[in-house]
This record gives C-alpha cells, structure tokens and sequence, in this order.
C-alpha cells in the first residue's frame, strides 16, 4: 500500500476502523451507508475534473515553485498596506503554532481565557490608540470596518434625522479608494446617498447624517479634525475616522477631538500583506453605541466563585439572536491576527511603537528633504509617511523603479507616491534616491543619518498617553512573551487537544503542510496593488483555486473576495440583485428565508436591501414545501432570491431540494445556497447539480483554512452562468465580472494568503482523497449517532434514519432534572472536550460534527464521556442543583481546597473517566457570569482596583 497519500493523513479512521463502525451502523459497505444517506436524484453521475492529487512532498515542492514566480520588490505602495516585522517570537508561537490556530471561536469562555485576555489586550491597545471608550476584538478589514461605521452611524440617527429622511454620507475625497468602493456596495441597497468631496468644501448642511475622513489621507495629507468634527457635531453630524493605526502613535488620538467612530487595519503591527490579507481591522467607538457594535467585544467579568473571568460581552455571545433586526451580518472575523497585532504591541510596548513611529517619520522626512534639495516639489509639506512627489510627465521613472525591484505609487501622470514602513532602512532610501537621481540626470550624495525634523503639524501632534497597562509594559525580552504567549496558549482547548465535533463549524484538521507556506517571504511579502508580472505565483494559484471550487460546485465562475462566510451571504445576494436590475427587475426583493437558517442570513438579506419572508421547517425538520409554494406563489412578482443551507441545518439532505429550486425559478427569483455544509456535499453532490444559482463556500470549514480562535475566514461565492458578469469587483486590480459590483473587500482576492492553505487542501486530496472525506464525515456523524442511541434522541434523520454529516441530539427533556444545555456544555470541559455546538439551530439542542478527521477513538472517548454525563443527568435532581453538571467546570484551584463541600467526590468532579488521568485538561476559570459583565461592562485591562469598583 502506498502509504505517502496525503488522504491517509487527514482522514482518521484506519480502514479496520471504517469496517467496526460500518458495522456499528448497520451498513455494508461506505458506499451503501452513503446511498441510504445522500437521496439518489441529486447525486453526481462523474467523479469531480481535478488534477491527481500531490503527496505532502510534491506538494511542497510544487508550492515553492509557483512561489518563486512572486517577485518580493522593495513597497513603497502604501494605500492601506505596508511591509511590516513579524516578531519571529510572534511567527513561531502564535502564526505557526496549532495551540492558536486551531482554535475555536471563544463560545466557551472557561477553556478560551487565553485568546480572550489576547483579544482584551487587542482592544485596550485599540482604545488607548484611537482614544475611543470601546473597542471591539476585530473586523474583516478596514474597508468593511469603515462601511460598519456608516452603518452603525446610519442606525443610531437622532430621531428627527430618520423622521426627516436624511440619508446622506459625506465621504472625504483622501479616503482610500478601495474603501470607497465597498462603501458604495454596502450603502446602495439601504438607501444612504454617498457624497464624496473635499473636506474644505463641505457645508455641513443638515441633508447629512455621517461623514467619513482618512487621517492620514490616501495623499498622505494630515487634515485637522477638531474644526471639522466641531462643526460637524454642531450640525447633528457624527463623523468616522479611518486611520493608520502606526500614525496613531505620533499623531493625537482621533477620540480626543470628538470623533464617534475610529477604524482602520492593525496589519502593519507585524502582520504579512499577503496579497491582500488576511489582516484584523479595528472599530472603536463611544460607549454610547455599545448595543450597535458589529462583530465581537471581549469583556471582563467574574466567574461562580468571583474570580476575574474574561467572555464575549452583550449582544455578541449571540449573534443569531437579532436575524433579519441586526445592523450587521458580522460571525467570523480576524481573531488570529487580531491577537498577533497586540502581541506585536505587548512585545513592542509603548516605547518600542514610539521608536518604530519616529524611525517611519525621520525616515519620510529625511527622504523629503533629499528630494526637495534635488528640486522635487512635494504635493503636502506635513505628512507622517507618505509622501507625494510631483513629477514631469514624460519621463518614465516607473520602470527603471521597478528595474531596481521598487514599487511606488502612482496616482496620476505627474505624481508619484511613496509610503515608508517600519523595515525601510537607510540603504533603501539611499537607493530611491539614486533612481531620482538617474531619472531626472541629478547629481546626489549618499544620506548618513536620519533627520530629526517633524512634519507633523504642532495640533496634530500626539500628547496624550497610550498603552500604560503594565501587559505592554512587561513582556520586552523574548523569554518573557514567549512565556507569557504560552501561559495564554495552556488556557485554551484547541484541536491539538481533542476533537472540537461543533456542529455546521466544521473543525477539521488544518494540516502543517497546507500552513508551512504562510510563513515563506514570496507569499507573506507582496502588496495588493503590486504590478502584475511580479505576482505570477499568486494570480496562478488564486486562478486555479478558482477552477477548483467552481468544479466542485458545479457552478461557472468564483469570487474568492468576501472574507467570511456572512460576507459571501451579503456577496451572493448583492450579485443577485445586480441580475435582477440588469432584467429590469429591481422590484424584486423579497427573500424567503426558512426559520432554522443561520442568523448570518436575514441579516445578510437586510443588508442587501431585501425584505425577508420566513418559511416554516416541517415536523421532521424538512422545509415545508407546500408552505414555501404558497409563498413564493404569493410573491411572484416580488421574489429575489430563496436562502437554503444544504444539508439544511438540521444535518438532513431534504430529497426535495430540486423541487425547492425549481419552485423558486418558477416564480422568478434565484437560489442562494449557504455553503456552511458543504462538507456533506464535496464529490457526492453539489450546489449547481440540486438547481442553485450561487453559494458562499466557507473556506474556513470544509476547506481546512484553521478557525483561529473565530478568524479569519474566507467565503469565496461560486455562481451559476447568468450570475458571472456581476461578481465583484476592485478599483485599482482589474478583477470580477464584465458587469461587476462594487467591492465586497478593500482586497482584489479577498484574503490570499489564507487561500492557500485550500489551495493546498485540494491540491494534496485530488477527486477521490475530497470525495473519501465527504464519505467519512458521514460515516463518523453516523457512528456518533448510532452510539448515542438510547443515551440521547435525535433531533432528525433522512429518510432512511441516517444522519449526514451532523446530527442534533435532544437535551429539552433534561430540564425536568433541573439540566440545561449549558450545563452539559461545561461538564465536558471536565472531560476534556469542547461543546458541540450549544443550541444552534433549535434551542436546548446540541449539534455534533465530528468531520472525516477524528478517528474512532477519540469519537468513543467523546461518546464514553456523552454517555458518562448522560448518567449524570438521570442521577440529577432539580431540587438538588448541587451535582457535578450545575457547578462544572472544576478547576484546580477548588479541587485542591482544603474544604471539598460537595456532595460528590473530588475524583468525580476532575476524572469522572479513566482516560482523563493520562491526559488531563484544566479549565482556568469557573463558570462565568456572562449577566455579570454586562451589567458592569469592562472591555479593556484595566487596572485590577477597577475590577474591585464595580
Ligand atoms: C458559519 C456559518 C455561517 C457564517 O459564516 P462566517 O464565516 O462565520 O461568517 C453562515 N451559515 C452557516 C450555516 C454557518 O454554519
């Protein structure tokens, strides 16, 4: 047997394996299990055209091959993006390290501590910064956080605006023009009028309800803000600002000069450009806003036995709760890189940034001067990195730049731009010079030294204090942040520990082979916007992804921009829409959504200007077809588009799937798939074969890109034919349909770093090693079932009682001995498990999906401690709330007190089963108090009195 097949290394269970389980179920073989599972009407008839797979080996040397087609040129691009230094310290202990990367997003909060306090040290960096009361733990990237800030200023209105009907957004002509473009997707469909201008000639008329300034400007220009947000307030005016967190340091806090919004991207605090992404973006705001912030907020509260705990704070432990009420559609966000960049400050303090600020401005000044005494004129006299340098227009300085492997800007025919960053050194800009130098036929003489000259206007200085938080002003020397980034990692439960079975989440194993290529300069190096014959390796790759997933799909075209699932939703439904108006159609808004859909997707549906319609789930957790019929009948001259999650979400292939299609094609709208399970789909089925017309494919599940403690993500769209001319777009790379839409990403391709962990994924699996998955994921989730049986019911099956790749177990009943869902939830921690997913989509439930990568063992381990609790559970008493399940998690501490006051032995409460002794997990807190911290809400590290106060 050949044994170096990539397939045998992600799929667990050993063939012997596969047999005792098929057994178990009751099947004969895979293949009969599957056709019992999967209905026969939507299976392929063709195995899926890939290429033959690549072993681990190949692979490599395949992938170093496509990367030395990248050519890494000194940037000096800027426009949002900017070489930076990834602390090897960082690369190694958190980028490389599955302890991080594989991690969920913190839900459960008591075996999350350490990406939490991660997060809290994020946002702290983040308030302090921007001088803003609130932070969140990251957005997608700063285009988006800057359309989450018009929509957050959009939906907090005072009530004369909205009874008015003011809807305009001023927007600064020096802000970013990939900002502007995903501002104008995301403002059309909801009726905000965009107004793009000069600050200096805005009239702060009362038509205005928000407005959105870049400090510095994309010109490197630094406005003033307190006139401009002065007045704007006393107009009724909330202003957003978008700023270069790294200007931040030198330049006054935007929250000091009364700004209500604060966004921009953290990717320069040592995060790779990576083409594009993925990078965290921030988003701070006033406290007064706090029930409208998008994404996740980290805040501190205390846990049963009063000790300081952190969690997700408010509305955000739940985003499913708000469906189609919600202002944003935010789920997965930028977790893992969220945590790098405030490591990068923790590691750097406030000293470390204050020195690499001044180094990029001495360095921006020396490089003005030098080239004012050659006679260049500069467009903005004060700047803090970027410059602006007038040129004549007919002499080509682009190519002798970029024989010299330099990239700088160029707005227009006579200017020239260059962004300096934390890794330019004296030499690079000794070498910019001599390029002037020999274009122009000047005469130059080497720089030496770094001027000490500030261009930064005396009232944009910074004077305020930041980071004065003993974390980031602790961890300097490696040994301490490599400590301390461990003791963080010890907290939390990641895939190197146990399986994490969450049901639609998809935790599979992120091979290190499909993650080695992340950490390579060829892939982390290269900017967006860098030219196209020097991203040869990359166009080639994100093309061939494209092919692949198209093919998988079953669909015509791709777009890998949107950068999370919820944002693939938002993608779809706007390039939906986009088709409709080209048919002269844009009456049709009307989405029909059934009731068990994730929350993402009443909220992606409003954000795209549509009107959502519920449809029922039947009995047996089916849409219920006759319902949706008369619905669709009903709308028919209004219908958009139909939402379905296939498997539906109840982990069930509804056989009359086509029917659904078709029915919704009868009357005129199109079918949007949600891709979240397309782990039950991959080489048995697809999307374009059951009659959808677009899905968002969540790279970040099936397709192996690590969760990251909740990011990032990748939610590529794959569309039918008459869809293709309308996928997205980018202003400055030539990308998307012929017809395309504005930009769902500030990023051509989205997040294309992170692309190539799929890449790789399919590449190492071929049709059959994807295929086999597929297949094993359901004969896992069925063995699952068939042990539980009669220790739990399942909430659904198909038709012939099996489950697909998850299934719900029923834990209602359980209320009569005074058990919660949650409290299962805990008292696995104890086991030394992650919960499946808790109450998704049907309250009390839990969801389970073990994926193709557990093996049986580590599924019967699960399974011994399922059953061990669901024996707890019987011994339960509601009069007698004091059991192992109410007061789980155990930790240590309350373990090793003296006095043990329970009514159960220590031994039950930390090792209940025997295989928890050789390998024991210690949750770090009690259960939190999530009511608690909301109540008193904290979301940055503050000092411990502070804690103590409220
Ligand atoms: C995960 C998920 C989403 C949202 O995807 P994100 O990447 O988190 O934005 C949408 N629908 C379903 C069914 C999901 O499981």
């Amino acid at each position: 047997m050949k044994t170096d097949v990539f397939a045998l290394r992600h799929i667990g269970p050993r063939e012997a394996h596969c047999n005792e389980m098929l057994q178990v179920v009751g099947a004969t073989s895979i293949e009969a299990l599957i056709s019992e599972t999967v209905p026969d009407n939507i299976r392929l008839q063709s195995p899926l055209n890939l290429e033959a797979p690549l072993s681990e080996q190949e692979y490599l040397e395949h992938i170093h091959q496509l990367a030395s087609k990248n050519k890494v040129f000194k940037s000096y691009i800027g426009m949002g993006y900017y070489p930076s230094n990834l602390p090897a310290v960082i690369q190694r202990n958190i980028l490389e390290n599955p302890g991080w990367y594989t991690a969920y997003t913190p839900y459960q909060a008591e075996i999350a501590q350490g990406r939490l306090e991660a997060l809290l040290n994020y946002q702290t960096m983040i308030s302090d910064l921007t001088g803003m009361e609130l932070a969140n733990a990251s957005l997608l990237d700063e285009s988006t956080a800057a359309a989450e800030a018009m929509a957050l200023l959009f939906a907090v209105r005072p009530k004369p605006q909205a009874k008015a009907g003011t809807v305009k957004f001023f927007v600064s002509d020096e802000v970013l023009p990939q900002t502007l473009s995903v501002l104008k997707t995301r403002a059309t469909p909801i009726g905000i009028e965009l107004v793009l201008g000069a600050v200096d000639d805005f009239d702060f008329s009362s038509e205005f309800f928000g407005a959105l300034l870049q400090y510095p400007g994309k010109s490197g220009v630094i406005m003033e803000l307190q006139p401009f947000i002065s007045k704007a307030n006393e107009n009724d005016i909330k202003v957003a600002v978008a700023a270069d967190i790294l200007s931040l340091v030198a330049l006054e806090a935007p929250g000091k000069f009364g700004a209500d919004v604060v966004v921009g991207t953290t990717q320069r605090f040592g995060i790779p450009m990576g083409y594009g992404g993925p990078h965290a973006a921030y988003f701070a705001t006033k406290e007064a806003y706090k029930r409208f912030i998008p994404g996740r907020i980290i805040g501190v509260t205390k846990d049963m036995d009063g000790n300081r705990a952190m969690r997700m704070a408010l509305q955000t432990r739940e985003q499913h709760i708000k469906r189609d009420r919600a202002t944003s559609n935010i789920c997965t966000a930028q977790v893992l890189l969220a945590v790098m960049a405030g490591m990068y400050a923790v590691y750097h303090g406030p000293k470390g940034l204050k020195y690499i600020a001044n180094k990029v401005h001495n360095t921006a000044t020396t490089l003005a001067d030098a080239l004012e005494n050659l006679e260049f004129n500069l467009v903005h006299n004060s700047f803090f990195d970027t410059i602006q340098v007038r040129i004549p227009e007919n002499i080509d300085l682009k190519t002798k730049a970029e024989q010299k492997e330099v990239n700088f800007y160029y707005p227009d025919a006579t200017t020239v731009s260059i962004s300096i960053n934390e890794t330019t050194t004296l030499s690079d800009l000794n070498l910019i010079l001599s390029i002037f130098a020999e274009v122009y036929s000047k005469e130059t003489t080497q720089i030496e030294t770094l001027s000490s000259n500030i261009r930064i206007p005396e009232a944009a200085q910074r004077h305020s204090d930041f980071m004065t938080n003993v974390i980031f002003n602790s961890h300097h020397s490696e040994t301490e942040l490599m400590r301390y980034i461990k003791r963080l990692e010890r907290k939390d439960l990641s895939l190197n520990f146990s399986m994490i079975s969450l049901g639609s989440c998809t935790m599979k194993l992120n091979a290190a082979v499909e993650m080695l290529p992340l950490s390579w300069p060829n892939w982390g190096n290269i900017h967006p916007f860098a030219p196209l014959n020097q991203v040869e390796g990359y166009r080639t790759m994100l093309a061939k992804l494209e092919e692949q997933l198209t093919e998988i799909t079953g669909f015509a075209g791709t777009s890998l921009q949107p950068n999370s699932g919820a944002q693939g939703e938002f993608a779809g439904l706007m390039v939906i829409r986009a088709y409709h108006k080209s048919r002269g159609d844009a009456h049709r808004k009307i989405c029909i959504i059934p009731s068990s859909a994730h929350g993402t997707n009443p909220a992606s549906a409003v954000m795209a200007g549509m009107k959502v319609v519920v449809t029922k789930s039947s009995e047996n957790g089916n849409i219920d077809v006759e319902d949706l019929r008369e619905k669709a009948t009903l709308h028919k001259d209004n219908l958009a588009a139909l939402m379905v999650t296939y498997p539906s979400t109840h982990g069930v292939y509804e056989s009359a799937i086509k029917e659904i299609t078709q029915i919704i094609h009868d009357n005129g709208g199109q079918v949007y798939m949600d891709g979240a399970n397309m782990n039950a789909q991959v080489g048995l089925t697809n999307p374009g074969n059951i009659g959808a017309d677009v899905c968002h494919l969540n790279l970040h599940k099936t397709f192996a890109i690590p969760h990251g403690g909740g990011g990032p993500g990748v939610g590529p769209i794959c569309v039918a034919k008459q869809l293709t001319p309308f996928l997205p777009g980018n202003p400055l790379i030539e990308t998307g349909g012929t017809d395309a839409i504005d930009s769902i990403s500030g990023a051509p391709f989205g997040s294309s770093l992170a692309c190539l962990i799929s890449y790789g994924y399919i590449k190492m699996l071929g049709a059959k090693g994807l295929t086999d998955s597929t297949e094993i994921a359901i004969l896992n989730a069925n063995y699952i079932k068939e042990r539980l049986q009669g220790h739990y019911d399942t909430l659904y099956s198909g038709e012939r009682g099996r489950a697909a790749h998850e299934m719900i177990i029923d834990c209602r009943d359980f209320k009569a001995n005074g058990i919660e869902v949650v409290d299962i939830a805990k008292r696995l921690m104890d086991f030394g498990f992650h919960a499946p997913t808790v109450s998704f989509p049907v309250a009390g439930t839990m969801m389970i999906e073990p994926t193709e990568s557990e093996g049986k063992a580590e599924m019967d381990r699960f399974c011994d401690a399922m059953i061990a609790i669901r024996k707890e559970i019987e011994a339960a008493s509601k009069d007698q709330p004091n059991n192992p399940l109410k007061n789980a998690p155990h930790t240590q501490e309350m373990l090793t007190k003296d006095v043990w006051e329970f009514p159960y032995s220590r031994a039950v409460a930390a090792f209940p089963l025997n295989y928890i002794k050789e390998d024991k997990f210690w949750p770090s807190v009690r259960r939190v108090d999530d009511a608690y911290g909301d109540r008193n809400l904290i979301c940055t590290c503050a000092p411990i009195e502070a804690y103590e106060e409220a």
